[in-house]
C-alpha cells in the first residue's frame, strides 16, 4: 500500500485520482489512502497505479555498503563433494546465463601421490582488489563492508578487470542472459547484480542484500554439506547455518589459509584444508542431485 501511495504521490502532481485512460471505469471499491497534504482519503481501486518494482536500496546506497561489517567466508575443502548444489543455486538466484557460473567447483590435486578434492571458486572479494584498481569508470569497486560489486550501468565491458583478475572469477556477457520478462524489465541493482546486461561483466557479489536482511548467501544455503561459512569479522563469527564458529579460532584451529597470498590482495574468502574427510573423492555426484 505505501508503495502504490508513493506512486500516486511522486507520479502525478495535479489530480492524482484522475484515470489517464477515460474509458477506465471505476470499480466500486474503495481505498483509503493519505494524501499528500496528510489527509485520509478514499479512492477507486481501479485508478490505482503500481509504482515500479524498485530495488530495495538505491544503487548509491548499494555503493556505500553497511556500516560496522566486514563480511569473510570460510570454505571448508574437507566437505565439498561436488555436488554443485551452491552452483545451482546461486545460477537460479542470480539468473546466471547459462555456462557463465559465478561459483565454480574445481578437482585439485597438489601433488601426483597426494589426494585429489574438490575446490569452490567464488570471488574473493579482495581488501587490496586489482579489478576495482584497474577499471576505468569505477564501476566495479569496494564498499566499507569488504564486498567488491559491479554496476552494470557504468560498466563499458572493457574487461581490464577480468584481465586483473587473479582468481578468474570475472565472466563476461556475449549476449543476453537469459532472465524472466519480469526481471529484464527492472532497474539494475548494484546488490542484486540483476538483471545482467550483454557487453557487461558479472562475478560472485556474496549475496549483499542477503546480508542487508541478516540472511547468508545463497550458495551458503544451499550446500546440504555446510561446506560454505558467512559472517562478519567484527563480530568474529561465521555460520555455515546449522553451525556457528569464531572465526578467528576456526582459521587458527584448523590451519585457515588464502588463495594466491603472495600476491598481496588479501582476499576475504579463507579456505579449510581437506583433511579427515570421511568420504572418496568422487567424480559425477552432480547428476545424482534428487539423491544427495
Ligand atoms: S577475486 Fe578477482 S574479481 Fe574478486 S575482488 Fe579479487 S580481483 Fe576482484
Ligand atoms: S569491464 Fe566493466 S567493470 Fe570491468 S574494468 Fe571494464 S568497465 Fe570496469
Amino acid at each position: 500500500m505505501a508503495g502504490i501511495l508513493a506512486g500516486l504521490v511522486v507520479g502525478c502532481k495535479s489530480n492524482p485520482f484522475v484515470p489517464e485512460d477515460s474509458n477506465m471505469k471505476p470499480s466500486g471499491e474503495k481505498v483509503k489512502l493519505l494524501s499528500v497534504d496528510g489527509e485520509e482519503i478514499e479512492v477507486d481501486k481501479a485508478f490505482l497505479k503500481p509504482v515500479p518494482d524498485l530495488p530495495a536500496v538505491s544503487n548509491s546506497v548499494a555503493r556505500v555498503g553497511i556500516a560496522n561489517k566486514s563480511f569473510v567466508m570460510v570454505i571448508d575443502l574437507s566437505r565439498c563433494k561436488n555436488l554443485k548444489k551452491c552452483q545451482s543455486a546461486c545460477d537460479y538466484m542470480h539468473h546466471v546465463h547459462p555456462g557463465q557460473n559465478w561459483i565454480k567447483i574445481d578437482p585439485m590435486q597438489d601433488a601426483d601421490h597426494t589426494a585429489k578434492y574438490w575446490q569452490p571458486t567464488t570471488c574473493m572479494h579482495c581488501d587490496e582488489p586489482p579489478c576495482v584498481k584497474v577499471c576505468p569508470v569505477d564501476a566495479t569497486f569496494k564498499r566499507q563492508d569488504g564486498i567488491v560489486l559491479i554496476d552494470s550501468d557504468r560498466c563499458i565491458g572493457c574487461r581490464f578487470c577480468m584481465a586483473a583478475c587473479p582468481y578468474s572469477t570475472r565472466v563476461f556477457n556475449w549476449g543476453d542472459p537469459e532472465v524472466p520478462k519480469e526481471i529484464a524489465g527492472k532497474p539494475y541493482s548494484c546488490e542484486t547484480s540483476m538483471p545482467q546486461k550483454k557487453g557487461t561483466v558479472g562475478k560472485c557479489d556474496f549475496c549483499p542484500d542477503m546480508s542487508r536482511h541478516g540472511e547468508l548467501p545463497h550458495c551458503v544455503s544451499a550446500c546440504p554439506n555446510g561446506t560454505f561459512f558467512f559472517g562478519d569479522m567484527n563480530e568474529d563469527s561465521v555460520s555455515n547455518g546449522s553451525e556457528t564458529f569464531r572465526f578467528s579460532e576456526l582459521i587458527k584451529d584448523k590451519a585457515g589459509y588464502r588463495l594466491m597470498e603472495d600476491l598481496g590482495t588479501k582476499p576475504r574468502v579463507y579456505y579449510l584444508p581437506p583433511v579427515n574427510r570421511n568420504f572418496p573423492f568422487e567424480v559425477g555426484l552432480e547428476n545424482e542431485k534428487q539423491k544427495s
